[in-house]
């Protein structure tokens, strides 16, 4: 298996709209294993989409519990179920992931209940084990290293940027704000998966979106600008930089060369604007 990386749904926030992107999720193939790292809506799809079958399916990380990163967490589980699955299904999150998954299963518990009965199904919690992280070491195998740093996301205190460390480095830098220790925590890494806002189209979504100024000051105090996510990139000397989690994600009148004039003066090194779909194969 190539080490690989898919970003299945590159937009920030949980609107979707005609023709735009889905809400944020990837899929990192690494040492040997696949892991989904958050679930927005649009996550089974996609995955499948990429020709991964869903039995395949054993390890899902979840950044914070913002729905554009966990609403399709319980769907994704249920149809990996209802597809034959009898794998161990390992579910990583903060604080709150257990109230989610329990509160899933209550939502449906007349279908779980009656494919036990009624189609031989193994009941679905035996399937899911959950695991709630803080910062620090999330799991460790011979080959991988997962590690997690808690980031400035208010008013979430629950939000971590992930660090896969295999025969290569992936960072995510989840949702956050401007985040200094983020550097030291991506250093060297080969891919840096940032999340991106451009200030310049900021008045459109706040307008197209409602929410006035409490909307544009969550934005403004919980997210980075493409600026910033350049120089979080030089600074922490990574091989490539993926914008991911895109604010705005489906304005017409921004396209990947907006974000790469806000990038290009301050990182000049690989860079990928990400869209859903787009998948970067490592050496
Ligand atoms: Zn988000
Ligand atoms: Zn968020």
């Amino acid at each position: 298996m190539p080490t690989q990386l898919t970003l299945l749904g590159t937009k920030g926030g949980p609107a979707i709209r005609p023709g735009g992107p889905m809400p944020t999720s990837s899929l990192l193939e690494i040492a040997g294993r696949r892991i989904v790292v958050d679930c927005g809506l649009g996550v089974t799809r996609s995955l499948v989409a990429t020709g991964m079958s869903l039995k395949e399916l054993d390890t899902i990380c979840i950044t914070h519990l913002h729905s554009d990163h966990v609403l399709e967490l319980g769907a994704l589980i249920h149809t990996a179920w209802t597809t034959g699955t009898t794998r161990p299904i390992h579910v990583y999150g903060p604080v709150g992931i257990d109230e989610y998954w329990q509160g899933f299963m209550q939502a449906m518990a007349f279908d779980c209940g009656i494919r036990v009965i009624d189609e031989g199904r193994i009941p679905i919690g035996d399937l899911v084990h959950i695991h709630t992280y803080s910062e620090g070491l999330v799991f460790a195998t011979p080959e991988l290293r997962v590690s997690a740093l808690r980031v400035v996301h208010p008013p979430v205190d629950e939000c971590y940027g992930l660090r896969f460390d295999a025969d290569v480095s992936v960072t995510f830098s989840a949702d956050t704000r401007y985040f200094p220790p983020l550097i030291d925590f991506a250093r060297g890494s080969d891919i840096l998966v940032h999340e991106a806002m451009l200030i310049a189209g900021l008045d459109a979504l706040v307008a197209k979106t409602g929410g006035g100024d409490k909307l544009r000051n969550h934005l403004l105090a919980s997210h980075t600008t493409a600026e910033q996510v350049a120089s979080v990139a030089r600074d922490a000397e990574v091989g490539h930089l993926v914008l991911h989690h895109l604010v705005p994600a489906d304005d017409p009148n921004f396209s990947a060369h907006d974000w790469e004039q806000a990038v290009r003066p301050i990182w000049q090194g690989v860079l990928s604007v990400g869209h859903d779909g787009l998948c970067i194969t490592m050496p």
